[in-house]
């Protein structure tokens, strides 16, 4: 038997009718870029997202990218950000010329540890941007907290959590103005690159709304200097059917991850997601964590069982960021997640049978060394 980290497999099969149907209505409507797709999901995701506006882009580091752009941040800026995030959410602040400043995050839940916020604020700090990472939400009060105190904006990285909640309120709601993606392999994904801005403030939505597309409102009208990031009408036809199963395929991780809990809960030195008071997790990745990673790795590859690393290099150690004078040692933290973290096979449509496997083989691992 194998078992994929990531299938499409159940997902596809649920929808390929409907997703067909609905290319052929954007093919026939000879209307490809910024038409009623897009704005039929702008309205969608802005409803599920409990928020005022969202406004379609073209991939999740440019949502982020715009929404930094969007509230001014730019050369001589800080910014807060996760030491060990997916390194979009470095990127997004460097591409805007600001600079990212690393906090560590919390080692058993893996998200921003909120302590340690306050010590990384500077004179120069104009934002802070929480990472739900993995798909659990922030602890988003004490965040909101700091940046009230502080003065600074919030713009949250929603890129792995749709749907996830903090004390009952959705992430990608919190923040000023906040950015998803729709990556393929995300909760919520396009079939290529997509993403989405939402916000509460009119303003920010309209500036975002411009920057997206040439800095232009109107055609032909140029305000400020923009990009080209707009969401195709083809993917928002296809994030428009894929939409309204969003709850019911994180329902599917949640109870996949009920039952990682009940096989692999008391097994050696394995380390299970921590779950923060007052959140939710929607489950993009189920990562574990234990100082055999890569020889449980191999067995598990093995046996025909796909696992990931995220991250293998935390971004303060990438090449990228070498100009930045960061050394091994600076976040110990996201050294050692990086060190011990495995992610394993989680996708809607994962079977308890399929789930029960990959434990027994992480069981029998850590039998046989013993
Ligand atoms: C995927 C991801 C992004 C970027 O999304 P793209 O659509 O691939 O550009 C940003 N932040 C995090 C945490 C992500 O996982």
């Amino acid at each position: 038997m194998t078992i994929p980290f990531l299938s499409f497999e159940a997902q596809n099969k649920q929808i390929k009718p409907l997703i067909m149907q609905a290319i052929e209505e954007v093919f026939d409507s000879q209307w490809y870029v910024l038409g009623k797709a897009v704005k039929n999901f702008e309205a969608a995701y802005a409803d599920f997202s409990q928020t005022q506006f969202c406004i379609g882009v073209a991939n999740g580091l440019d949502a982020l990218h715009i929404a930094l752009k969007t509230l001014n941040i730019g050369p001589g800026d800080e910014v807060i950000v996760p030491s060990n995030t997916y390194i979009a959410s470095w990127m997004a602040v460097s591409f805007v010329g600001a600079t990212p400043v690393p906090v560590e995050p919390d080692p058993e839940t893996y998200n921003l540890d909120p302590c340690k916020i306050e010590a990384a604020i500077t004179s120069k700090t104009k934002a802070i941007m929480p990472v739900h990472l993995y798909g659990q939400a922030c602890e988003m009060d004490a965040i909101m907290a700091i940046a009230k105190k502080y003065d600074l904006f919030v713009v949250e990285d929603n890129a792995q959590s749709q749907g996830a909640t903090f004390n009952d309120k959705v992430t990608g709601s919190f923040g000023d103005i906040n950015g998803t993606s729709f990556y393929p392999g995300k909760n919520l994904g396009a079939l290529g690159d997509a993403g989405a801005i939402t916000t509460n403030k009119s303003d920010l939505a309209q500036k975002a709304q411009s920057i997206r597309n040439y800095g232009s409102q109107k055609k032909y009208y140029n305000e400020v200097i923009g990009i080209n990031s707009r969401l195709d009408e083809l993917q928002a036809a296809v994030l428009n059917v894929k939409l309204p199963f969003l709850t019911e395929w994180t329902q599917q991780r949640q109870a996949a991850a009920t039952i990682y809990y009940r096989e692999l809960e008391g097994i050696e030195d394995l380390i299970l997601p921590k779950i923060i008071i007052g959140a939710t997790h929607v489950y993009h990745l189920f990562v574990i964590r234990t100082s055999k990673r890569d020889t449980l790795q191999a067995h598990l590859n093995r046996n025909g069982i796909g696992t990931l690393i995220h991250y293998p290099v935390p971004p303060h150690l990438q090449k990228a960021y070498q100009a930045s004078g960061f050394n091994p040692g600076d976040f110990p933290i996201a050294e050692s997640l990086a060190n011990t973290s495995l992610s394993l096979p989680m996708y809607p449509g994962l079977t308890e049978n399929e789930i029960v496997v990959v434990c027994n083989q992480i069981k029998s691992f850590f039998y046989a060394q013993a």
